[in-house]
């Protein structure tokens, strides 16, 4: 693939991470880091450790998602009987009362949506190590799409809550959040920052590289 416009980076100019003032890198040192003349932020050409950062961030959310499926999500008493449901349990209960939107909007926000960023990030991940030039455009609008998704991640564990405490047990019931809500938030929030550590580009460093 040839490249028809020259990078940023090929032109010696770098955009500020804070305030995307556009700026010329002037030659410093190695040591030397170089500053925006606008609002003082760091400038870097690209994210530092981008790749072992997201790695770090996936897998770290990736052992959290196992605790916030297997420990209960909502602890429920009504007329003094305690129950306590995980994410699953909780769908299964909204297919047998014949709420399968509810059991839908619960399975897609809370299991399969996370399950499909870690796949992305690690196909990302793996595309860019392994030095891939392969469809590099489809590749940034995966990354657009997971950086778009974790901005409402955290409503997940909203629905979920308020939805089995409305509609399992009206009004009447107390309900608490499980332990898995506290694992649930930390996936939610580490995913978010590891689509943020993924500096895109890098795909089309390859790309460039390459051509
Ligand atoms: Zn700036």
């Amino acid at each position: 693939m040839k490249a028809t416009h020259a990078s940023a980076r090929q032109l010696g100019l770098v955009s500020c991470s804070d305030c995307h003032l556009l700026s010329r890198m002037k030659k410093t040192l190695a040591h030397e880091a170089a500053y925006c003349s606008r609002c003082g932020g760091e400038l870097q050409q690209r994210k530092p450790n981008s790749i072992m950062r997201t790695w770090a961030l996936v897998i770290a959310a990736m052992v959290f998602y196992i605790p916030a499926n297997l420990l209960p999500m909502t602890i429920t008493s009504a007329l003094g009987s305690v129950s306590a449901d995980t994410i699953m349990s909780g769908v299964i209960y909204f297919i047998h009362s014949g709420s399968w939107e509810i059991a839908l909007v619960i399975f897609t926000a809370s299991v399969f949506v996370p399950f499909l960023k870690f796949t992305i990030l690690i196909y990302l991940l793996l595309s860019v190590q392994f030095k891939s030039i392969k469809r590099p455009k489809d590749r940034t609008r995966f990354y657009r799409f997971t950086e778009a998704v974790g901005r409402w991640s955290m409503l997940d564990i909203y629905v979920v809550t308020i939805l089995v405490a409305l509609v399992k047990l009206g009004f009447l019931a107390d309900i608490e959040a499980g332990p898995a809500a506290i694992y649930f938030a930390a996936v939610v929030v580490t995913t978010m920052i590891a689509a943020e550590s993924f500096d895109p580009r890098l795909i089309w460093d390859v790309v460039e590289d390459k051509s």
